[in-house]
């Protein structure tokens, strides 16, 4: 399989513009997420909350843009936080993108662009597993 090489810069800028997006109005902690597709494409997402304290993930919010735009294979996900942290994706978004993005890089940037690099396999190592259900069966 050949992949278009992995050129994070882009992929960083495009997660710091999300962060920006943030609505975080409950806990004032802001993340943005961008997921780079095997075609080059990058999907973009950031944390939203509501005042009753329901919310999805930045990560949750680039992952179903790109599956409803069509996309079904990805390379990478950057996730930037707030200044001096490194947040890795929660257990929900770490069950989706295992199932979704198998193989996936995942690059957790600070604000002040310093970098950690694990895979999803890394991050979520005893996974729960539908036996051979897969989530494309039905329609790809
Ligand atoms: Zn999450």
């Amino acid at each position: 399989m050949s992949e278009q090489p992995l050129d994070i810069q882009p992929l960083i800028k495009a997660a710091e513009a999300a962060y920006q997006h943030a609505v975080a109005p409950s806990s004032g902690f802001r993340v943005g997420a961008a997921l780079q597709t095997d075609h080059g494409a990058i999907l973009t997402g950031c944390n939203i909350e509501s005042p009753v304290y329901l919310g999805i993930c930045a990560e949750r919010v680039a992952l179903f843009k790109a599956l409803s735009e069509g996309f079904r294979k990805f390379l990478a996900l950057a996730i930037v936080c707030e200044e001096g942290v490194h947040c890795p994706p929660c257990g929900t978004c770490r069950q989706l993108l295992w199932e979704f993005a198998p193989g996936l890089k995942i690059i957790l940037v600070d604000k002040c662009g310093t970098t950690q690099w694990h895979t999803i396999e890394d991050l979520l190592p005893k996974v729960f597993e539908r036996g051979d259900r897969k989530p494309f069966k039905n329609n790809d």
